[in-house]
Protein backbone atom coordinates (compact mmCIF):
# COMPACT_ATOMS: atom_id res chain seq x y z
CA UNK A 1 0.00 0.00 0.00
CA UNK A 2 1.31 3.61 -0.77
CA UNK A 3 2.06 5.83 2.20
CA UNK A 4 -0.62 8.15 1.44
CA UNK A 5 -3.13 5.03 1.37
CA UNK A 6 -1.12 3.47 4.31
CA UNK A 7 -2.25 7.19 6.62
CA UNK A 8 -5.61 6.98 5.84
CA UNK A 9 -7.57 6.50 9.32
CA UNK A 10 -10.35 4.05 9.98
CA UNK A 11 -13.77 5.91 9.22
CA UNK A 12 -16.65 6.00 12.39
CA UNK A 13 -20.00 7.25 12.44
CA UNK A 14 -20.30 11.09 13.67
CA UNK A 15 -23.08 11.40 16.09
CA UNK A 16 -23.34 14.14 18.24
CA UNK A 17 -20.27 15.99 17.13
CA UNK A 18 -18.10 12.98 17.35
CA UNK A 19 -16.75 9.82 16.41
CA UNK A 20 -18.42 6.57 17.85
CA UNK A 21 -18.65 3.12 16.67
CA UNK A 22 -21.51 0.78 14.96
CA UNK A 23 -23.81 -0.97 17.16
CA UNK A 24 -22.00 -4.10 17.41
CA UNK A 25 -18.66 -2.85 15.89
CA UNK A 26 -19.64 -3.70 12.72
CA UNK A 27 -17.65 -2.74 9.55
CA UNK A 28 -17.41 -2.49 6.11
CA UNK A 29 -13.92 -2.78 3.78
CA UNK A 30 -13.09 0.59 2.23
CA UNK A 31 -11.14 0.07 -1.49
CA UNK A 32 -9.23 2.14 -3.54
CA UNK A 33 -10.49 1.01 -6.83
CA UNK A 34 -6.84 1.76 -8.81
CA UNK A 35 -5.30 -0.66 -6.80
CA UNK A 36 -8.13 -2.96 -5.56
CA UNK A 37 -6.72 -2.59 -1.97
CA UNK A 38 -8.59 -2.63 0.97
CA UNK A 39 -7.07 0.89 2.38
CA UNK A 40 -8.81 0.91 5.85
CA UNK A 41 -12.06 0.08 7.23
CA UNK A 42 -15.22 2.15 8.12
CA UNK A 43 -18.36 1.59 10.89
CA UNK A 44 -21.52 0.30 9.43
CA UNK A 45 -24.64 2.11 10.82
CA UNK A 46 -27.43 -0.10 11.73
CA UNK A 47 -31.05 0.72 12.19
CA UNK A 48 -30.49 1.23 15.98
CA UNK A 49 -27.21 3.71 14.78
CA UNK A 50 -29.24 5.44 12.46
CA UNK A 51 -31.93 6.30 15.34
CA UNK A 52 -29.16 7.78 17.47
CA UNK A 53 -28.24 9.96 14.31
CA UNK A 54 -31.94 11.13 14.45
CA UNK A 55 -32.40 11.44 17.92
CA UNK A 56 -29.11 13.88 18.14
CA UNK A 57 -30.15 15.84 15.15
CA UNK A 58 -33.78 16.50 16.60
CA UNK A 59 -31.83 17.55 19.54
CA UNK A 60 -29.89 20.44 18.02
CA UNK A 61 -32.68 21.33 15.81
CA UNK A 62 -34.65 23.98 18.45
CA UNK A 63 -31.29 25.97 19.13
CA UNK A 64 -30.29 25.46 15.28
CA UNK A 65 -33.27 26.97 13.57
CA UNK A 66 -33.56 29.77 16.57
CA UNK A 67 -29.94 31.00 16.23
CA UNK A 68 -29.44 34.01 14.75
CA UNK A 69 -28.90 34.06 10.93
CA UNK A 70 -26.03 36.36 10.80
CA UNK A 71 -24.08 33.57 13.44
CA UNK A 72 -25.70 30.80 10.89
CA UNK A 73 -24.12 32.94 8.11
CA UNK A 74 -20.66 32.73 9.87
CA UNK A 75 -20.35 29.44 10.50
CA UNK A 76 -21.33 28.09 7.00
CA UNK A 77 -18.66 30.59 5.81
CA UNK A 78 -16.45 28.92 8.13
CA UNK A 79 -17.19 25.63 6.88
CA UNK A 80 -15.81 26.64 3.48
CA UNK A 81 -12.54 28.04 4.73
CA UNK A 82 -11.65 24.89 6.35
CA UNK A 83 -12.41 22.38 3.97
CA UNK A 84 -10.28 24.97 1.28
CA UNK A 85 -7.67 24.47 4.72
CA UNK A 86 -8.08 20.83 4.51
CA UNK A 87 -8.14 20.32 0.55
CA UNK A 88 -5.19 17.77 0.78
CA UNK A 89 -6.40 15.75 2.90
CA UNK A 90 -9.95 15.86 1.57
CA UNK A 91 -8.95 15.43 -1.98
CA UNK A 92 -6.34 12.94 -1.08
CA UNK A 93 -10.04 10.84 0.60
CA UNK A 94 -12.11 11.54 -2.11
CA UNK A 95 -9.15 10.18 -5.21
CA UNK A 96 -8.41 6.85 -3.00
CA UNK A 97 -12.17 6.03 -2.89
CA UNK A 98 -13.68 7.06 -6.04
CA UNK A 99 -10.66 6.50 -8.24
CA UNK A 100 -10.88 10.32 -9.51
CA UNK A 101 -8.18 11.80 -10.55
CA UNK A 102 -6.44 14.30 -7.59
CA UNK A 103 -6.76 16.98 -10.37
CA UNK A 104 -10.87 17.09 -9.99
CA UNK A 105 -10.75 16.43 -6.04
CA UNK A 106 -8.43 19.12 -5.38
CA UNK A 107 -9.14 21.72 -7.63
CA UNK A 108 -12.41 21.36 -8.72
CA UNK A 109 -14.88 19.31 -6.44
CA UNK A 110 -13.14 20.51 -3.17
CA UNK A 111 -13.47 24.24 -3.98
CA UNK A 112 -17.05 23.84 -5.52
CA UNK A 113 -17.78 22.12 -2.27
CA UNK A 114 -16.62 25.23 -0.25
CA UNK A 115 -18.11 27.39 -2.52
CA UNK A 116 -21.40 26.01 -1.95
CA UNK A 117 -21.05 26.84 1.71
CA UNK A 118 -20.37 30.01 1.20
CA UNK A 119 -23.18 30.84 -1.12
CA UNK A 120 -25.49 29.41 1.19
CA UNK A 121 -23.97 31.12 3.87
CA UNK A 122 -25.22 34.48 2.46
CA UNK A 123 -28.71 32.72 2.02
CA UNK A 124 -29.49 32.32 6.01
CA UNK A 125 -29.68 36.05 6.51
CA UNK A 126 -32.05 36.51 3.46
CA UNK A 127 -34.99 33.71 4.23
CA UNK A 128 -37.93 35.92 3.76
CA UNK A 129 -41.52 35.73 3.74
CA UNK A 130 -44.16 37.96 2.49
CA UNK A 131 -46.91 40.03 3.75
CA UNK A 132 -50.02 39.42 1.53
CA UNK A 133 -53.06 41.79 0.76
CA UNK A 134 -56.35 39.85 1.53
CA UNK A 135 -59.75 40.78 0.24
CA UNK A 136 -60.74 39.17 3.56
CA UNK A 137 -61.39 41.66 6.57
CA UNK A 138 -58.93 43.82 7.98
CA UNK A 139 -56.37 41.01 8.85
CA UNK A 140 -52.92 41.56 8.44
CA UNK A 141 -51.44 38.42 6.73
CA UNK A 142 -47.56 37.55 6.45
CA UNK A 143 -46.00 33.78 5.50
CA UNK A 144 -43.38 32.69 7.20
CA UNK A 145 -40.54 30.47 5.72
CA UNK A 146 -39.77 27.92 8.48
CA UNK A 147 -37.56 24.96 8.34
CA UNK A 148 -38.83 21.28 8.12
CA UNK A 149 -36.73 19.55 11.15
CA UNK A 150 -34.13 16.99 10.66
CA UNK A 151 -33.16 16.11 7.23
CA UNK A 152 -32.12 12.65 5.58
CA UNK A 153 -29.40 13.41 2.66
CA UNK A 154 -28.26 10.37 0.87
CA UNK A 155 -26.07 10.98 -1.69
CA UNK A 156 -24.31 8.95 -4.34
CA UNK A 157 -20.68 7.95 -5.07
CA UNK A 158 -19.20 10.03 -8.15
CA UNK A 159 -19.11 13.02 -6.41
CA UNK A 160 -19.09 12.49 -2.00
CA UNK A 161 -18.14 15.64 -1.46
CA UNK A 162 -20.05 17.95 -3.31
CA UNK A 163 -23.21 15.55 -3.43
CA UNK A 164 -23.14 16.33 0.28
CA UNK A 165 -22.08 20.06 0.11
CA UNK A 166 -24.96 20.76 -2.13
CA UNK A 167 -28.02 18.93 -0.03
CA UNK A 168 -25.96 19.74 3.60
CA UNK A 169 -25.23 23.59 3.12
CA UNK A 170 -29.06 24.71 1.75
CA UNK A 171 -30.12 22.32 4.69
CA UNK A 172 -28.60 24.33 7.55
CA UNK A 173 -28.62 27.23 5.73
CA UNK A 174 -32.75 27.01 6.29
CA UNK A 175 -32.15 26.03 9.89
CA UNK A 176 -32.80 22.32 9.31
CA UNK A 177 -30.56 19.63 10.67
CA UNK A 178 -28.74 16.78 9.03
CA UNK A 179 -28.81 13.18 9.17
CA UNK A 180 -26.05 12.30 6.02
CA UNK A 181 -25.67 8.82 5.01
CA UNK A 182 -22.38 8.81 1.85
CA UNK A 183 -22.82 5.84 -0.33
CA UNK A 184 -21.40 2.60 1.14
CA UNK A 185 -17.70 2.88 -1.08
CA UNK A 186 -16.89 6.73 -0.48
CA UNK A 187 -17.74 7.66 3.30
CA UNK A 188 -14.08 9.05 4.23
CA UNK A 189 -14.21 12.54 2.53
CA UNK A 190 -17.56 13.57 4.17
CA UNK A 191 -16.79 12.70 7.27
CA UNK A 192 -13.83 14.97 6.82
CA UNK A 193 -16.45 17.24 6.14
CA UNK A 194 -17.92 16.74 9.55
CA UNK A 195 -14.78 17.37 10.95
CA UNK A 196 -14.78 20.75 9.26
CA UNK A 197 -18.14 21.67 10.17
CA UNK A 198 -17.07 21.07 14.19
CA UNK A 199 -14.18 23.03 13.71
CA UNK A 200 -15.82 25.82 11.69
CA UNK A 201 -18.82 26.21 15.44
CA UNK A 202 -21.29 24.01 13.93
CA UNK A 203 -23.06 22.88 17.45
CA UNK A 204 -22.88 19.13 17.81
CA UNK A 205 -25.47 17.16 16.48
CA UNK A 206 -26.55 19.92 13.54
CA UNK A 207 -24.36 17.42 10.95
CA UNK A 208 -24.43 13.51 11.56
CA UNK A 209 -22.91 11.17 9.14
CA UNK A 210 -23.93 7.39 9.11
CA UNK A 211 -21.80 5.61 6.37
CA UNK A 212 -23.22 1.93 5.91
CA UNK A 213 -25.05 0.18 3.28
CA UNK A 214 -28.32 1.52 1.59
CA UNK A 215 -30.40 -1.47 2.00
CA UNK A 216 -29.28 -0.81 5.67
CA UNK A 217 -28.92 2.39 6.64
CA UNK A 218 -30.59 4.19 3.71
CA UNK A 219 -33.56 2.03 4.08
CA UNK A 220 -33.60 3.09 7.99
CA UNK A 221 -33.46 6.49 7.61
CA UNK A 222 -36.31 6.69 5.02
CA UNK A 223 -38.59 4.82 7.39
CA UNK A 224 -37.76 6.99 10.51
CA UNK A 225 -41.16 8.68 11.41
CA UNK A 226 -38.89 11.80 12.92
CA UNK A 227 -36.94 12.46 9.99
CA UNK A 228 -39.13 15.18 7.89
CA UNK A 229 -37.94 15.22 4.86
CA UNK A 230 -35.24 12.73 2.24
CA UNK A 231 -33.22 14.65 0.09
CA UNK A 232 -31.76 11.83 -2.19
CA UNK A 233 -29.15 11.54 -4.84
CA UNK A 234 -28.48 8.31 -6.84
CA UNK A 235 -30.45 6.10 -9.10
CA UNK A 236 -33.66 6.28 -10.29
CA UNK A 237 -34.60 2.62 -9.66
CA UNK A 238 -33.45 3.09 -6.09
CA UNK A 239 -35.26 6.88 -6.31
CA UNK A 240 -38.80 5.06 -7.22
CA UNK A 241 -37.94 2.80 -3.99
CA UNK A 242 -37.52 5.79 -1.77
CA UNK A 243 -40.17 7.47 -3.05
CA UNK A 244 -42.70 4.62 -2.11
CA UNK A 245 -40.95 3.86 1.41
CA UNK A 246 -41.54 8.11 1.99
CA UNK A 247 -45.15 7.81 0.49
CA UNK A 248 -46.13 6.13 3.66
CA UNK A 249 -45.87 8.74 6.21
CA UNK A 250 -46.00 11.59 3.51
CA UNK A 251 -42.56 12.40 4.68
CA UNK A 252 -41.16 15.14 1.97
CA UNK A 253 -38.84 14.29 -0.77
CA UNK A 254 -36.63 15.29 -3.64
CA UNK A 255 -35.47 13.05 -6.08
CA UNK A 256 -31.68 13.31 -7.83
CA UNK A 257 -31.65 10.71 -10.55
CA UNK A 258 -30.02 9.38 -13.34
CA UNK A 259 -29.59 10.52 -16.66
CA UNK A 260 -28.80 9.85 -20.61
CA UNK A 261 -28.18 13.79 -21.79
CA UNK A 262 -28.14 14.50 -25.53
CA UNK A 263 -25.37 16.64 -26.90
CA UNK A 264 -26.21 17.80 -30.35
CA UNK A 265 -23.59 19.41 -32.57
CA UNK A 266 -25.09 20.81 -35.56
CA UNK A 267 -22.92 21.64 -38.95
CA UNK A 268 -22.60 25.23 -37.93
CA UNK A 269 -21.10 24.83 -35.17
CA UNK A 270 -16.94 25.73 -34.16
CA UNK A 271 -16.42 22.24 -34.74
CA UNK A 272 -13.46 22.56 -32.68
CA UNK A 273 -14.58 23.07 -29.66
CA UNK A 274 -18.17 21.08 -29.93
CA UNK A 275 -15.25 17.72 -30.31
CA UNK A 276 -13.57 18.86 -27.31
CA UNK A 277 -16.63 19.80 -25.53
CA UNK A 278 -18.29 16.14 -26.48
CA UNK A 279 -15.47 14.47 -25.48
CA UNK A 280 -15.20 16.61 -21.89
CA UNK A 281 -18.56 15.75 -21.77
CA UNK A 282 -18.09 12.03 -21.58
CA UNK A 283 -14.78 11.42 -20.43
CA UNK A 284 -14.31 13.80 -17.32
CA UNK A 285 -15.19 12.30 -14.00
CA UNK A 286 -14.83 9.15 -16.18
CA UNK A 287 -18.10 9.43 -17.43
CA UNK A 288 -19.59 8.52 -14.07
CA UNK A 289 -21.77 11.69 -14.02
CA UNK A 290 -25.32 12.04 -13.68
CA UNK A 291 -25.40 14.36 -16.38
CA UNK A 292 -22.33 13.07 -18.72
CA UNK A 293 -23.09 13.96 -22.55
CA UNK A 294 -23.24 10.07 -23.42
CA UNK A 295 -25.70 10.32 -26.62
CA UNK A 296 -23.93 12.77 -28.89
CA UNK A 297 -26.46 13.59 -31.98
CA UNK A 298 -24.08 14.85 -35.37
CA UNK A 299 -25.63 16.51 -38.15
CA UNK A 300 -25.20 13.75 -40.99
CA UNK A 301 -22.68 15.97 -43.23
CA UNK A 302 -20.14 16.43 -40.44
CA UNK A 303 -20.62 12.90 -38.52
CA UNK A 304 -17.90 11.18 -40.01
CA UNK A 305 -15.02 14.14 -39.42
CA UNK A 306 -16.55 14.15 -35.76
CA UNK A 307 -16.47 10.54 -35.42
CA UNK A 308 -12.40 10.63 -36.06
CA UNK A 309 -11.44 13.82 -34.25
CA UNK A 310 -13.38 12.04 -31.50
CA UNK A 311 -11.62 8.75 -32.07
CA UNK A 312 -8.39 10.50 -31.75
CA UNK A 313 -9.63 12.60 -28.52
CA UNK A 314 -10.44 8.79 -27.15
CA UNK A 315 -6.93 7.36 -27.89
CA UNK A 316 -4.45 10.43 -26.38
CA UNK A 317 -6.93 10.18 -23.71
CA UNK A 318 -5.23 7.35 -21.52
CA UNK A 319 -6.18 5.96 -18.12
CA UNK A 320 -3.49 6.89 -15.33
CA UNK A 321 -2.97 6.46 -11.54
CA UNK A 322 -5.24 8.37 -10.31
CA UNK A 323 -3.31 10.12 -7.95
CA UNK A 324 -0.60 11.56 -10.49
CA UNK A 325 -1.25 15.46 -11.03
CA UNK A 326 -1.07 14.96 -14.30
CA UNK A 327 -4.10 11.96 -14.45
CA UNK A 328 -7.59 12.80 -16.44
CA UNK A 329 -8.77 9.69 -16.59
CA UNK A 330 -9.36 7.45 -13.36
CA UNK A 331 -10.70 4.06 -11.89
CA UNK A 332 -14.27 3.04 -12.38
CA UNK A 333 -15.31 3.08 -8.65
CA UNK A 334 -15.40 -0.45 -8.33
CA UNK A 335 -15.31 -3.90 -9.46
CA UNK A 336 -18.95 -3.96 -10.22
CA UNK A 337 -19.41 -0.70 -12.06
CA UNK A 338 -16.44 -1.68 -14.47
CA UNK A 339 -18.25 -4.80 -15.42
CA UNK A 340 -21.56 -3.06 -15.88
CA UNK A 341 -19.97 -0.72 -18.06
CA UNK A 342 -17.76 -3.49 -19.91
CA UNK A 343 -21.02 -5.55 -20.34
CA UNK A 344 -23.06 -2.23 -21.95
CA UNK A 345 -19.83 -2.12 -24.47
CA UNK A 346 -20.38 -5.47 -25.26
CA UNK A 347 -24.14 -5.02 -25.89
CA UNK A 348 -23.27 -1.81 -28.03
CA UNK A 349 -21.23 -4.02 -30.15
CA UNK A 350 -24.07 -7.16 -29.86
CA UNK A 351 -27.02 -4.70 -31.34
CA UNK A 352 -24.53 -3.39 -34.47
CA UNK A 353 -23.09 -0.15 -33.15
CA UNK A 354 -19.29 0.16 -34.38
CA UNK A 355 -17.02 0.62 -31.98
CA UNK A 356 -14.29 3.48 -33.04
CA UNK A 357 -12.24 3.40 -29.86
CA UNK A 358 -11.55 1.68 -26.42
CA UNK A 359 -13.98 -0.82 -25.26
CA UNK A 360 -11.50 -2.61 -22.59
CA UNK A 361 -10.59 -2.81 -19.67
CA UNK A 362 -7.32 -1.30 -19.03
CA UNK A 363 -5.28 -2.37 -15.64
CA UNK A 364 -2.48 -0.68 -14.68
CA UNK A 365 0.43 -2.83 -13.12
CA UNK A 366 -2.32 -5.50 -13.59
CA UNK A 367 -4.29 -3.71 -11.02
CA UNK A 368 -7.15 -1.12 -11.29
CA UNK A 369 -11.09 -0.83 -12.33
CA UNK A 370 -9.71 1.54 -15.73
CA UNK A 371 -11.87 1.54 -18.85
CA UNK A 372 -10.44 3.23 -21.72
CA UNK A 373 -12.13 5.85 -23.40
CA UNK A 374 -14.48 4.61 -26.13
CA UNK A 375 -16.70 5.46 -28.47
CA UNK A 376 -19.14 4.09 -30.35
CA UNK A 377 -20.26 5.43 -33.87
CA UNK A 378 -23.51 3.80 -35.88
CA UNK A 379 -25.91 4.19 -32.97
CA UNK A 380 -29.56 4.14 -33.03
CA UNK A 381 -31.47 6.09 -30.27
CA UNK A 382 -33.21 2.08 -29.73
CA UNK A 383 -29.32 0.56 -28.94
CA UNK A 384 -29.42 -0.37 -25.36
CA UNK A 385 -26.27 2.14 -25.22
CA UNK A 386 -28.68 4.85 -26.15
CA UNK A 387 -31.64 4.25 -23.84
CA UNK A 388 -29.85 3.48 -20.48
CA UNK A 389 -27.27 5.02 -18.40
CA UNK A 390 -24.11 3.28 -18.46
CA UNK A 391 -21.96 5.50 -16.21
CA UNK A 392 -18.58 5.15 -17.55
CA UNK A 393 -16.44 7.18 -20.03
CA UNK A 394 -18.89 5.39 -23.10
CA UNK A 395 -20.25 7.53 -26.31
CA UNK A 396 -22.37 7.16 -28.61
CA UNK A 397 -22.52 8.55 -31.11
CA UNK A 398 -25.87 9.32 -33.46
CA UNK A 399 -26.43 10.63 -36.63
CA UNK A 400 -29.32 13.38 -37.26
CA UNK A 401 -30.89 15.22 -40.22
CA UNK A 402 -32.81 18.59 -39.05
CA UNK A 403 -33.22 20.45 -36.27
CA UNK A 404 -36.64 18.92 -35.78
CA UNK A 405 -34.73 15.37 -35.57
CA UNK A 406 -32.19 16.43 -33.10
CA UNK A 407 -35.18 17.04 -30.42
CA UNK A 408 -36.92 14.48 -31.20
CA UNK A 409 -34.02 11.93 -30.43
CA UNK A 410 -32.72 14.00 -28.12
CA UNK A 411 -36.46 14.23 -25.98
CA UNK A 412 -36.30 10.22 -26.87
CA UNK A 413 -35.54 9.85 -23.54
CA UNK A 414 -37.16 8.72 -20.63
CA UNK A 415 -34.52 10.53 -18.75
CA UNK A 416 -33.97 14.46 -18.58
CA UNK A 417 -31.41 15.76 -16.62
CA UNK A 418 -29.26 17.77 -18.56
CA UNK A 419 -28.36 18.85 -22.68
CA UNK A 420 -25.75 20.65 -24.40
CA UNK A 421 -25.96 21.96 -28.25
CA UNK A 422 -23.32 23.06 -30.47
CA UNK A 423 -24.17 26.14 -33.27
CA UNK A 424 -22.81 29.35 -34.41
CA UNK A 425 -26.47 30.48 -34.70
CA UNK A 426 -28.07 32.32 -31.55
CA UNK A 427 -31.74 32.13 -32.56
CA UNK A 428 -31.25 28.14 -33.21
CA UNK A 429 -29.34 28.70 -29.82
CA UNK A 430 -32.19 30.17 -27.76
CA UNK A 431 -35.13 27.83 -29.68
CA UNK A 432 -33.53 24.28 -29.29
CA UNK A 433 -32.61 25.30 -25.24
CA UNK A 434 -36.13 26.05 -24.71
CA UNK A 435 -37.30 22.94 -26.65
CA UNK A 436 -35.26 20.11 -24.91
CA UNK A 437 -36.37 18.21 -21.90
CA UNK A 438 -33.94 19.26 -19.73
CA UNK A 439 -32.94 20.46 -16.27
CA UNK A 440 -30.17 22.45 -17.70
CA UNK A 441 -28.86 23.31 -21.31
CA UNK A 442 -25.29 23.99 -22.20
CA UNK A 443 -24.98 26.33 -25.40
CA UNK A 444 -21.23 26.12 -26.95
CA UNK A 445 -20.44 24.75 -23.54
CA UNK A 446 -20.93 21.25 -21.25
CA UNK A 447 -20.98 19.94 -17.93
CA UNK A 448 -20.63 23.70 -16.18
CA UNK A 449 -21.93 23.96 -12.37
CA UNK A 450 -22.13 26.95 -10.05
CA UNK A 451 -23.64 27.33 -6.76
CA UNK A 452 -25.54 29.83 -8.07
CA UNK A 453 -27.77 28.34 -10.57
CA UNK A 454 -30.43 25.30 -10.20
CA UNK A 455 -29.66 22.10 -11.17
CA UNK A 456 -32.11 18.92 -11.62
CA UNK A 457 -34.16 17.00 -13.58
CA UNK A 458 -37.41 16.40 -15.93
CA UNK A 459 -38.92 13.34 -16.42
CA UNK A 460 -37.70 10.27 -14.82
CA UNK A 461 -34.12 12.23 -13.64
CA UNK A 462 -35.71 13.75 -10.99
CA UNK A 463 -37.48 16.60 -9.19
CA UNK A 464 -36.43 19.26 -7.16
CA UNK A 465 -33.42 21.14 -7.41
CA UNK A 466 -30.17 21.49 -6.17
CA UNK A 467 -28.26 24.53 -5.86
CA UNK A 468 -29.52 28.14 -6.42
CA UNK A 469 -32.26 29.91 -4.19
CA UNK A 470 -34.64 27.02 -5.62
CA UNK A 471 -32.68 24.65 -3.63
CA UNK A 472 -33.23 26.46 -0.51
CA UNK A 473 -37.05 25.51 -1.09
CA UNK A 474 -37.01 22.12 -0.36
CA UNK A 475 -35.87 22.62 3.20
CA UNK A 476 -38.44 25.04 3.92
CA UNK A 477 -42.66 25.12 4.63
CA UNK A 478 -44.38 28.15 4.58
CA UNK A 479 -46.70 29.56 7.09
CA UNK A 480 -49.15 31.72 6.31
CA UNK A 481 -50.08 33.91 9.82
CA UNK A 482 -53.74 36.06 10.02
CA UNK A 483 -53.60 39.11 12.23
CA UNK A 484 -57.54 40.19 13.24
CA UNK A 485 -56.64 44.30 13.11
CA UNK A 486 -60.55 44.68 13.83
CA UNK A 487 -61.40 46.85 16.52
CA UNK A 488 -62.59 45.68 19.63
CA UNK A 489 -66.20 45.34 20.23
CA UNK A 490 -67.54 47.03 22.94
P1 LIG B 1 -27.71 4.25 -5.89
O1 LIG B 1 -29.10 4.65 -6.17
O2 LIG B 1 -27.34 2.83 -5.96
O3 LIG B 1 -27.26 4.77 -4.44
C1 LIG B 1 -27.37 6.11 -4.05
C2 LIG B 1 -27.42 6.18 -2.54
O4 LIG B 1 -28.61 5.53 -2.09
C3 LIG B 1 -26.27 5.47 -1.84
O5 LIG B 1 -25.90 6.19 -0.68
C4 LIG B 1 -26.88 4.13 -1.45
O6 LIG B 1 -26.26 3.54 -0.34
C5 LIG B 1 -28.30 4.57 -1.11
N1 LIG B 1 -29.30 3.50 -1.18
C6 LIG B 1 -29.28 2.37 -1.92
N2 LIG B 1 -30.38 1.62 -1.67
C7 LIG B 1 -31.13 2.32 -0.79
C8 LIG B 1 -32.39 2.10 -0.16
N3 LIG B 1 -33.11 1.00 -0.40
N4 LIG B 1 -32.86 3.03 0.69
C9 LIG B 1 -32.17 4.15 0.94
N5 LIG B 1 -30.96 4.41 0.39
C10 LIG B 1 -30.45 3.51 -0.48
O7 LIG B 1 -26.83 5.13 -6.90
P2 LIG B 1 -25.27 5.12 -7.07
O8 LIG B 1 -24.88 3.90 -7.84
O9 LIG B 1 -24.61 5.39 -5.77
O10 LIG B 1 -25.06 6.43 -7.96
C11 LIG B 1 -25.20 6.46 -9.32
C12 LIG B 1 -26.54 7.05 -9.70
O11 LIG B 1 -26.70 8.34 -9.12
C13 LIG B 1 -26.65 7.27 -11.20
O12 LIG B 1 -27.92 6.86 -11.63
C14 LIG B 1 -26.51 8.78 -11.34
O13 LIG B 1 -27.09 9.31 -12.49
C15 LIG B 1 -27.17 9.26 -10.10
N6 LIG B 1 -26.74 10.63 -9.79
C16 LIG B 1 -27.61 11.66 -9.98
C17 LIG B 1 -27.20 12.97 -9.73
C18 LIG B 1 -28.13 14.14 -9.95
O14 LIG B 1 -27.82 15.22 -9.46
N7 LIG B 1 -29.24 13.97 -10.64
C19 LIG B 1 -25.90 13.22 -9.28
C20 LIG B 1 -25.04 12.14 -9.10
C21 LIG B 1 -25.47 10.84 -9.35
Amino acid sequence: MSEVAAAVKPGRLWIGGAYVDAEGGKTFDVVNPATEEVITTCAAASPADVDRAVQAARAAFPAWAAMSPLERQRILWNIGERLMARVDEIATAETLTNGKPIFESKFIDTPDAAKCFQYYAGWATKIMGQTIPLSTGPFLNYTRREPLGVVGAIVAWNFPLLLASWKVAPALAAGNTVVLKPAEFTPLSVLLLAECAKEAGLPDGVLNVIPGKGSIAGQALVEHPQVAKIAFTGSTEVGKGILRTAADRVAKVTMELGGKSANIVFADANIDDAVRGAANGIFYGKGEICAAGSRLLVERSIYSDVVARLKERAEKSPVGDPMHPKTRLGALVREGQMNRVLDYIGKGKGEGATLVAGGERQPINGKGYFVQATVFADVRNDMTIAREEIFGPVLAVIPFDTEADAVGIANDSLYGLAAGLWTRDIKRGHRVAHKLEAGTVWVNAYNRYDTATPFGGYKESGFGRDMGPEALDGYLQTKSVWIDLSEDRA
